[in-house]
């Protein structure tokens, strides 16, 4: 499993890319959700590290099959219009939740369940992205990095890396930035 494997716009899964190494998640926000094993591992490290803060967090998404990404695409494209689809939804096979190595995560607060933009100015949010990378994930889609990613701000989007996320994280680096600069 290669860990840095980059996943965009420009660099595309084959449809039948499928992770050799899924495990179910126990998560409370749904049942079935599925992800690449260290990937998981990681994730209940970070987990059990925020509930030591006082800090619910879960996965309310994680690996997604190529016709699930096309059908969520194209159901957005049909309700909000290309821009708006094109920005915030990967086509099919340029979405990291291919991979199995990316985790949407909720906030459980106040007997409430926390997604998406509903997160992003939770303390426990600002405590995940300031820790998440002790445990090899990195915000993929950060706030100022829109014209690197192609995508909008994703508070929610982790995405399981390994030894280098500190790396990245101390330097302010996308995925892009690193992968294209080290290894092109
Ligand atoms: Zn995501």
């Amino acid at each position: 499993m290669d860990y840095m494997m980059l996943v965009n716009k420009d660099h595309p899964l084959f449809e039948a890319y499928v992770p050799s190494n899924l495990e179910e998640v126990d998560s409370k926000y749904k049942e079935n959700i599925l992800l690449e094993s260290k990937t998981l591992a990681s994730f209940k490290k970070l987990q059990e590290e925020a509930l030591k803060q006082g800090y619910h967090i879960d996965v309310m998404s994680g690996y997604r099959t190529y016709s699930y990404q096309d059908k969520l695409y194209n159901k957005l494209l049909k309700e909000k219009g290309f821009s708006y689809a094109f920005r915030s939804v990967a086509l099919p096979g340029r979405s990291e939740h291919q991979t199995g190595l990316a985790i949407d995560f909720c906030v459980y607060k106040d007997d409430k369940c926390y997604i998406e933009h509903e997160i992003e100015n939770l303390e426990e949010t600002k405590w995940v992205h300031e820790n998440a990378h002790r445990f090899g994930f990195i915000l993929r889609y950060p706030i100022d990095k829109e014209e690197i990613t192609e995508y909008n701000y994703e508070p929610w989007h982790l995405r399981y890396i390994g030894d280098k996320a500190t790396y990245l994280y101390q330097n302010n680096e996308t995925l892009e930035e690193y992968i294209l600069r080290e290894h092109i």
